[in-house]
């Protein structure tokens, strides 16, 4: 057997899109299968069966879903209905997860919308896509259509809740991933995030009552509902269940995306999925093991890392998207967390001074660090500035920007020294040639 979940507990079938995605074919892997039978037996039992599951949120802060589900009002009042939006502006740096479930299976997905909605008591749910994933959207629309078509959703549809799918695409934006930013958006203003509380739950898309799930987690609700809240719960480490898409890039010598179970180790996962790190498992020197946000770590806690929320939380950087980025010897790893400082750069929506300024002042301190064209002091002082920038903003984009600057020197600060030094006395360092012009 290759990895840990065998190919009976997959919930993602048509991953690698070898078979069809439409209708026809994904009822015959399961999807829609007894829907009817599960909005029958009621919003609280669908809202129990994802709580009891242990389902965290998919798209990389690991909130439980049937939790964030129960914040929604009990009641629907006048004027106020509910919203299901669904986080599909996929754009963190590695990951590649829930392109695959919209072209690929994306009746998983508007089925789990349909079960949410009717959970939440919403008529209506927004798939916010991002901009660039432009043959996802055309699929999934015509997945749409399709399920309109069969009454599976609609006006007087087969399951005896009224529902409304709409598919709207961004403009590429990676802010707009932030679940306020993007409700900015979808309402077709400026996308930056808003100011919480309000929470969502209290006053989200239209100053309605809204929940923004991952698509991943969204799509994989059916299956839950189907097969059982226990079944679900049984991969994994407590308060780290489930099966989970994996998307691994980088020195591996066959990057993929594979579905596995919660806790797989982080080596069994480079082994068995992606043919081992390129030039073998001594050539390995670091990982970013959830997407470009969190910070990496080194090889030797590469040996023992499990890949779920608290394995990584223990050492100090994070599952995020499970978007594992491996990175060889060969790796010049001061140039790599420069490039990422420099697209947080970019990224920023300008609205908070020390996100605003500190993305910008971190990734040109990076940029000469790259080269090794600064002062040793500056290590620390950039160090105090991410202590700065990071919990000091609206968003959580400040700490993304922080945080991989702070991996780099909390495991390999004498690789930056050394490369300082030698800039200093005259023997620049020569891998770092500048990648991106200075603006
Ligand atoms: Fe905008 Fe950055 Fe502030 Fe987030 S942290 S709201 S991206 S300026």
């Amino acid at each position: 057997m290759v990895g840990i979940l065998e190919d009976k507990d997959r919930i993602f079938l048509n991953l690698y899109g070898f078979q069809d995605w439409s209708l026809e074919a994904a009822k015959k892997r399961g999807a829609w299968n007894a829907t009817p039978d599960m909005i029958a037996l009621g919003r609280d039992w669908i809202t129990a069966q994802i709580k009891n599951s242990g389902l965290r949120g998919r798209g990389g802060a690991g909130f439980g879903t049937g939790l964030k589900w129960t914040f929604m009002p009990k009641e629907v009042k006048e004027g106020k209905p509910h919203y299901l939006v669904v986080n599909a502006d996929e754009s963190e740096p590695g990951t590649c997860k829930d392109r695959e479930i919209m072209r690929h299976d994306p009746h998983l997905l508007i089925e789990g919308c349909l079960l949410a909605s009717f959970a939440m008591q919403a008529h209506t749910c927004f798939v916010y896509i991002r901009g660039e994933y432009v043959r996802e959207r055309e699929v999934l629309e015509a997945a749409v259509k399709e399920a309109y078509a069969a009454k599976l959703i609609g006006k007087d549809n087969i399951h005896g809740w009224d529902f409304d799918l709409v598919v709207h695409h961004g403009a590429g934006a990676y802010i707009c991933g932030e679940e306020t930013a993007l409700l900015e958006s979808l309402e077709g203003k400026k996308g930056q995030p808003r100011l919480k509380p309000p929470f969502p739950a209290g006053a989200g898309v239209y100053g309605c009552p809204t929940t923004v799930n991952n698509v991943e987690s969204i799509a994989v609700v059916g299956t839950i509902l189907r097969r059982g809240a226990d079944w679900f719960a049984g991969f994994g480490r407590p308060n780290n269940t489930g099966t989970k898409l994996m998307c691994i890039s980088g020195h591996v010598n066959t990057p993929c995306n594979v579905e596995e179970a919660m806790s797989i180790p982080l080596k069994q996962l480079l082994e068995e999925h992606c043919g081992g790190v390129r030039g073998g498992w001594g050539n390995l020197k670091a990982i970013i093991p959830g997407g470009s946000s969190v910070p990496m770590i080194p090889a030797e806690q590469c040996e023992t890392a499990l890949m779920d929320f608290d394995s990584l939380r223990e050492l100090r950087s994070g599952l995020g998207t499970a978007a594992v980025i491996v990175m060889d010897q060969s790796t010049d790893l001061v140039r790599a967390i420069a490039r990422i400082a420099y697209f947080y750069k970019h990224e920023s929506c300008g609205q908070c001074t020390p996100c605003r300024e500190g993305t910008g002042w971190m990734w040109r301190v990076m940029e000469r660090m790259a080269r090794g064209d600064a002062d040793p002091k500056e290590i620390d002082m950039l160090l105090e500035v991410t202590t700065q920038v990071e919990g000091h903003t609206i968003c959580a984009l400040g700490d993304a920007a922080a945080w991989p600057i702070q991996g780099l020197f909390r495991h390999f600060r004498p690789e930056v020294e050394a490369r300082i030094a030698s800039y200093r006395s005259g023997r620049p360092h020569v891998q770092g040639a500048t990648l991106v012009a200075a603006e």
